[in-house]
């Protein structure tokens, strides 16, 4: 029930737990993290409390800068080890969190395995990871954006590549996610608690937005594919 991200020059993996424990009133049963690094994607999850990730990466950290976390309240699939977040696609190449219900999950999941894809978790997540490893042609942010427009349903979503080492594509629709401004980095969040302590310029992302970080820039795309600017507004309280 939470989303957190971040691209930047510091440790994704210090970050990301933070965030993920500012979010932790919204209620959850699973939290985990990817991180990427270079081409490698690393992934930590967890049923249970939040500490049982954070005693992971303390044991044995996570090297890199840029990473998408999640708190999960399972809607499909029960909470566990294989059915947290992140999901990864079948060649393991792209790792995504997502905050909703795809409605249309079924019909989606009965088309993937006539191509040959397998599942592992219940989750409709997982769906989704493998829905953009099938568009995939090595355009990261195409094939999350041919994706999207199949799916039904709720979603507040973070995408990273191993092929894509300078990058995160985030979504939402009918899910909140809000786009943190920092200094020499970007931050991603269900909820502004979660990014208070690192910035205070946020743009509340509108429905149907599709965003592209790297560790310089950010893009916008509204829902009928146009560029658009969005207000960086100034948080003017404290948590
Ligand atoms: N529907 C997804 C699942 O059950 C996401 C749940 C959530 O919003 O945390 O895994």
């Amino acid at each position: 029930c939470g989303i957190v991200g971040y691209i930047g020059l510091n440790s994704a993996s210090t970050i990301l737990l933070n965030g993920l424990e500012k979010l932790e009133y919204r209620g959850y049963d699973s939290a985990g993290v990817t991180i990427l690094n270079n081409n490698k994607l690393t992934t930590r999850k967890f049923s249970g409390r939040l500490e049982r990730l954070a005693d992971s990466i303390n044991q044995q950290p996570i090297a890199g800068t840029i990473g998408i976390g999640h708190t999960r309240w399972a809607t499909h699939g029960e909470p566990s080890d294989v059915n947290s977040h992140p999901q990864l696609n079948n060649d393991q190449t792209i790792a995504i969190v997502h905050n909703g219900i795809i409605e249309n999950y079924l019909s989606l999941k009965n088309f993937l395995t006539e191509q040959g894809y397998t599942f592992y978790s219940e989750t409709d997540t997982e769906i989704i990871a493998n829905l953009i490893g099938f568009h995939y042609e090595n355009d990261l942010f195409a094939a999350v954006r041919k994706a999207i427009k199949q799916l039904k349903g709720t979603y507040a979503l973070e995408i990273v590549s191993s092929k894509h080492p300078d990058e995160i594509i985030a979504v939402r629709y009918e899910s909140p996610l809000v786009l943190g401004i920092g200094e020499d980095a970007f931050y991603l969040a269900s909820d502004i608690p979660a990014i208070l302590n690192q910035t205070k310029k946020v743009i509340y992302l509108e429905n149907g937005d599709l965003v592209r970080l790297t560790k310089e820039d950010y893009e916008i795309y509204d829902q009928a594919d146009n560029k658009v600017e969005r207000e960086i507004k100034e948080v003017t309280w404290d948590v």
